[in-house]
């Protein structure tokens, strides 16, 4: 007896999300769908929460109309999504009516199939997102957010299966974001699935480890029905098995996919033209990295990580980083390494290590996190370090949702005339910040998209110095070609790097303000906090608010300041009583460690 197995290309979304930080545009997407339309996948991933939010930050594109130009490219292929759930494609949760307005516009505007997860696996905030697909009429898949811990067993995964399928799920989905699956887990937890419940099962798993395409084989030996694979010029490490090598794999098997290999071979090709053009872009974490599977750590979040400890100048504490990860998701209930929660823990581990000591400064997140705001932890959260996170305040056990009045109303207010449509009110809805600048910036005419830099090719970039660093670029703006020529770089002094360019010939002088200048503190004119009464950051980063002004009294203890580090909010406290004398600090403000922001007098 044979099975056709059913495959969906991630090319369009997470092949260029893991690769490529999200960067493909849609004028490198359409002139190929005609040849991906004919393939007969079973889908194709085109939409999810990055590809949103590079579309409207750095390509400034409209993510909805690139859906609906996919959409009428595609006439026979169904459109595939990922939705975070009730956090949709932001890193909040949204009130019911938002979720039933975006579900019911991504709809409409071309997506056939939502792949519904949350960070948790806390069915409860699948349900409403589930509910609204169904009413559209469209294939809702539940998804296994896949990890590793004590409390995460095969039973445990089977009973959440059981959970979605009765919640009306048509197929369920085991998502392994971080490439922790290893082929016999895989083998082990398909059979379960397909014998304690009736939904196909779909197996996606990121090749980080070099163990996905092993997986899917077991998954398919088990009882698995789809496959995700990526085309093999985008394919592999961080991202997904090779679309050709998996069909040539089952090929003649009982398990053929029927796809016609002559013809991804042509898609192969073109897209590995396409994947040149983002070169700048590459990063150097896309190989094989089995890391994971020592500390469970994905690639993704050792990449951040890193970034950050250089900013610190303290790249030499990596270890300490990793090693103490999972100390703090254990704290936290063992929650699945995936958007938000792989940045709420992982910031929580980074400032654990660098303020020397666990816990000294516990983010805004890990305290909603401990009160119940994302949803119920998988396993036991640490009570003691919840009584010290949140004190005497209340832990919600409901559906966070639950407590979030309508806000689809307050939201058409908030962005007024410069929506044009529901679609542009549901856009500043995800990114409240970037959703609103673009919609600015188009009312203005002035969407400017982040310039590619040309092809590194023999000839065409001259060297300077013979260190292989370019000094000339031909670069686009809006069709207009410009030649710029880096003539000459100036001394770093105060922070800040004087360049002379010549562009079109014109000599041009930039200066350059670094936004990540932390190191020494040269960057700023504050003082260097010497007493009790000085507030000041253990981390560098933005200001969100200032909750004092002057001639205010406030206890030792007190919240005066909210920051922002790596996307999480901390409180900075007073650490005296007395009377607020001056403030040294605003709104947006980039502040650095030991500075002195507000003074107060005891
Ligand atoms: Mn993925």
């Amino acid at each position: 007896m044979s099975k056709k197995i059913h495959v969906t290309d991630t090319i369009l979304r997470d092949a260029h999300q893991s690769l490529l930080a999200t960067r493909m545009r849609t004028e490198d997407m359409l002139p190929i769908c005609d040849k991906l339309d004919k393939v007969g996948y079973w889908s194709l991933e085109v939409w999810g929460g990055a590809t949103f939010d590079a579309c409207v930050r750095f390509l400034k594109e409209d993510p909805w109309e690139r859906l609906r130009q996919l959409r009428a490219a595609l006439p026979n292929t169904r459109l595939q999504m990922l939705l975070r759930g009730q956090n949709l494609l932001g890193y909040r949760h949204y009130s019911d009516d938002v979720v039933k307005a975006f579900v019911a516009k991504a709809a409409v505007n071309g997506i056939d199939v939502f792949r519904i997860f949350d960070a948790m696996n806390d069915v409860r905030n699948l349900r409403v997102a589930i509910e609204a697909v169904k009413a559209a009429g469209k294939h809702a898949q539940g998804t296994i957010a896949y990890t590793t811990s004590p409390v995460h067993t095969i039973d445990a995964f089977v009973a959440q299966a059981k959970q979605m399928e009765a919640m009306g799920c048509d197929s369920v989905a085991i998502k392994d974001m971080a490439g922790l699956l290893t082929p016999y887990a895989t083998g082990e937890l398909v059979k379960a699935l397909k014998s304690e419940q009736s939904l196909p099962v779909f197996i996606h798993s990121h090749d980080t480890a070099g163990l996905a395409a092993m997986c899917q084989l077991k998954a398919v030996e088990n009882g698995a029905d789809h496959i995700d694979t990526a085309i093999s010029s985008f394919a592999w490490g961080t991202s997904h098995p090779g679309t050709e090598s998996m069909v040539a794999a089952l090929k003649g098997s009982e398990f053929d996919t029927g796809l016609d290999l002559e013809l991804l071979q042509e898609i192969g090709l073109y897209f590995y033209a396409v994947r040149k053009k983002y070169h700048q872009f590459e990063s150097e974490f896309t190989a094989v990295d089995t890391r994971v599977q020592v500390n469970q750590v994905p690639g993704g979040m050792i990449s951040n990580l890193a970034n950050q400890l250089k900013e610190q100048g303290a790249l030499n504490r990596m270890n300490e980083v990793l090693a103490e990860i999972p100390r703090v998701r254990e704290d936290l209930g063992f929650p699945p390494l995936v958007t938000p929660t792989s940045q709420i823990v992982g910031t929580q581990a980074f400032f654990n290590v660098l303020a020397g000591e666990r816990y000294k400064t516990i983010t805004n997140e890990v305290k909603l996190y401990l009160q119940g705001g994302y949803g119920k932890a998988p396993g036991s959260v640490s009570e003691k370090l919840r009584r010290q996170a949140i004190g005497s305040e209340e832990v919600i056990d409901v559906r966070p949702a639950d407590l979030l009045k309508p806000e689809m109303t307050k939201l058409r207010g908030e962005i007024g005339a410069l929506a044009k449509s529901e679609e542009d009110v549901l856009t500043y809805a995800m990114f409240p910040d970037i959703g609103r600048k673009f919609l600015e910036e188009r009312e203005a005419g002035t969407l400017t998209p982040e310039v590619l830099l040309p092809i590194p090719e023999a000839g065409s970039v001259s060297s300077a110095g013979g260190e292989g660093v370019p000094t000339e670029f031909v670069i686009d703006v809006h069709g207009e070609t410009y030649r710029v020529d880096i003539t000459g770089v100036g001394v770093k002094a105060e922070g800040k790097r004087h360049f002379y360019l010549s562009i079109d010939g014109m000599p041009e002088e930039v200066v350059f303000e670094p936004l990540n200048e932390f190191v020494g503190g040269g960057s700023s004119k504050r003082k260097q906090a010497t007493a009790p009464g000085h507030v000041s950051t253990t981390m560098p980063g933005n200001i969100v608010d200032v909750l004092v002004k002057e001639g205010d009294v406030v206890k030792a203890g007190q919240a005066v300041l909210i920051t922002e580090a790596m996307k999480m909010e901390t409180e900075v406290q007073a650490a005296i009583a007395g009377k607020v004398t001056a403030i040294h600090v605003a709104k947006g403000d980039r502040v650095n460690p030991g500075e002195i922001l507000i003074e107060i007098e005891g």
